[in-house]
């Protein structure tokens, strides 16, 4: 059963580009590393049950839909943990609902969930804003840079208490412009450790 470790990180902060480096780097060392978003899961689910068809779709669906898929996310999330060194799990912990910022990990379904390891991919906020604005794969509300601060320092307090409930350490790295290596190099770094310990 390989250690789950949980990426995460506001919209717009570069996780996928960081992950995907730092994951080359722990492959080409030998380890079996498996990346699975959280979202993706969450959006497969919902799309056959005709929910919504797109991703941004899914945190404007009730609470009480989000959570229903967010359980059955975490099932077969921990299922795909088997027979790898790592699983590293790309996700937010929050999600922006029209009823306020709603949790991403909590008593629903850490309890699927044996996290080992917290990661938090943090960027300047104008350089979150700019990213934002180039991605138009994306449906995202604007956002301005106050706006921008207040979810880095949420983040920041939902990952302290992530790291209380899951007995885990919390690892914060910045995403700087042109500078997605230096991070990646931060997270490989991490995750050897981890894997020898584990
Ligand atoms: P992403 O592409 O990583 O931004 O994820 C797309 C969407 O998936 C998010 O906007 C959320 O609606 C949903 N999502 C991702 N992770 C979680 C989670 N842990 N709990 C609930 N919803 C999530
Ligand atoms: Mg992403």
């Amino acid at each position: 059963m390989g250690g789950i470790v949980v990426v995460s990180g506001l919209p717009g902060v570069g996780k996928s580009t960081v992950l995907n480096l730092a994951i080359e780097k722990l492959r080409k060392g030998g380890l079996s590393i498996k990346l699975v978003n959280y979202g993706t899961i969450m959006l497969d689910e919902a799309v056959k049950n005709n929910l919504v068809q797109h991703r941004d779709k899914i945190r404007k669906l009730k609470v009480a839909k989000q959570l229903e898929l967010q359980r059955l996310a975490a099932k077969k999330i921990s299922e795909l943990a088997e027979n790898v060194d790592l699983l590293i799990v790309d996700t937010h912990l929050f999600i922006v609902t029209p009823r306020g910022r709603w949790p991403g990990l909590s008593l629903n379904n850490l309890k699927n969930l044996d996290v080992k390891q917290i990661i938090v991919v943090e960027a300047d906020p104008e350089e979150i804003a700019e990213r934002r604005v180039n991605d138009n794969t994306r449906i995202r509300e604007f956002e301005g840079l106050t706006s921008i601060k207040e979810d880095l320092s949420y983040n920041r307090y939902l990952a302290a208490a992530l790291s209380i409930y899951t007995s885990s350490p919390a690892f914060f790295v910045s995403n700087h412009n042109n500078l997605a290596d230096v991070a990646a190099e931060h997270i490989y770094n991490v995750l050897k450790k981890l894997v020898e310990e584990l």
